[in-house]
């Protein structure tokens, strides 16, 4: 905390969608919160100014460091502290009493392992790097002083929900939620051609390009599963709530108004609902154990209607099985098949891949993986690289 009690806050990857509305939930609470720190890759310098002459952080991160950008950065925020390169953004848990990682993928995680390693609080969007470098991470975690609050809806959902009991030991499973993506209820055969506008149609959420299309294959939910495992697997008492992959499951859920559950030993289920809206998730994670005086996404019961839940079609939708496998495996399986998503959704974004072939090329680059161990961040960072090489192989042989 800062001299003046505010909570000190930095944000990473403020120009997403995670960041900007992470500057719109401190907006509502400014006397609580005190933005030191905005950090993004460079892509979208404009917003980025603009976002730093609005808010005034100290501090202006961005990880493109060409003379020209950093000349314009400069220019354009005198009195601003400029930091620029590849470990500029995990500088900023320094300054801060909590980071909000909003970056997207594998990128995210120098600013995940700094904030643990500087026993920080990490309000964690980027799953990317939790899923990717999950024994890595697991250790930084251990620092004093260093905790992550997940901003994943589902994750925040069962952080919530596990506060409803006092026993950790009582956990029988967790239930991840899912939209079932903007592709959901078509079959094999109606999933050959997926255009690129059909796969970004997200019916409830509004983000980034690259979680949506996780969400249009069900990997995000995959990533979510691996998630929730590393966030609650631990034993009962350190983090976690003990449970194993057998454990976790997911129900589509069309809605995305109860974005998760923990159902206990006795039979009971806790859920959380509200409406759609990561602003709630954000402000959870920056206000913890206490809540923002603030509502995002209270529900209108009179105009609810009603709730529904169907099982996932794993024949359909072949990422979530390779993401259980994955995440059994454990050590850099994980990062294996996370790095081949990120080629094989960038392909696909690029015109370049078919949608149905995504998983294609996923599951040829997992038949692929080298077994490699997860014994530091060097390791997880070189397993990227290697799968990462193996899956632009894979997908070269499967662009018509
Ligand atoms: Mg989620």
């Amino acid at each position: 905390m800062s001299g003046s009690g505010a909570v000190r806050v930095a944000v990473a990857g403020s120009t997403g969608s995670i960041g900007t509305q992470t500057l719109d939930v401190l907006g509502t609470e400014p006397h609580a919160y005190e933005l030191t720190a905005l950090g993004a890759g460079g892509g979208h310098l404009d917003l980025l100014i603009a976002q730093a002459r609005k808010h005034r952080p100290k501090i202006v991160a961005i990880a493109d460091d060409r003379l020209d950008t950093v000349h314009r950065l400069t220019e354009a925020l005198p009195g601003c502290e400029v930091r620029a390169g590849a470990q500029a953004l995990a500088s900023l848990a320094e300054d801060a009493d909590v980071v909000v990682n909003g970056v997207v993928g594998f990128a995210g995680l120098s600013v995940t392992l700094a904030t643990l390693e500087a026993g920080r609080r990490l309000a964690l969007a980027n799953k990317e790097s939790l899923v990717a470098a999950g024994p890595v991470v697991q250790r930084a975690r251990r620092t004093p002083g260093a905790e992550i609050i997940p901003v994943d809806s589902e994750h925040c959902a069962i952080h919530m929900c596990l506060r409803a009991n006092d026993e950790p030991g009582r956990v029988a499973r967790l239930v991840l939620t899912a939209s079932g993506g903007p592709l959901r209820g078509r079959t094999r055969d109606e999933l050959r051609n997926v255009s690129l506008e059909d796969a970004l149609n997200h019916p409830t959420w509004s983000m980034g390009p690259k979680i949506t299309v996780d969400s249009s294959t069900l990997m995000n939910k995959g990533l979510e599963v691996v998630e929730a495992h590393e966030l609650f697997g631990a034993p009962a008492g350190d983090h976690g709530c003990g449970i194993g992959f057998d454990q976790i499951e997911v129900v589509v859920h069309p809605q995305s108004v109860v974005h998760s559950m923990v159902e206990f030993t006795d039979g009971a289920t806790i859920a959380q609902l509200s409406m759609p809206d990561m602003r709630l998730p954000i402000g959870y994670a920056l206000a913890h154990p206490d809540r923002l005086g603030t509502p995002f996404g209270p529900i209108d019961w009179t105009r609810l209607g009603r709730l529904d839940f169907e099982p996932p079609d794993l024949d359909a939708f072949g990422c979530l099985a390779l993401a259980y496998q994955a995440g059994r495996a454990g050590e850099t399986a994980p990062a294996w098949l996370n790095a081949a998503n990120e080629v094989a959704v960038a392909s696909f974004l690029d015109g370049k891949l078919p949608w149905g072939r995504i998983v294609d090329a996923l599951t040829a680059s997992m038949d692929r993986y080298d077994g490699g161990t997860a014994d530091d961040v060097d390791a997880v960072i070189a397993a990227d690289t290697r799968a990462r090489a193996v899956a632009h192989q894979m997908i070269e042989g499967l662009i018509p």
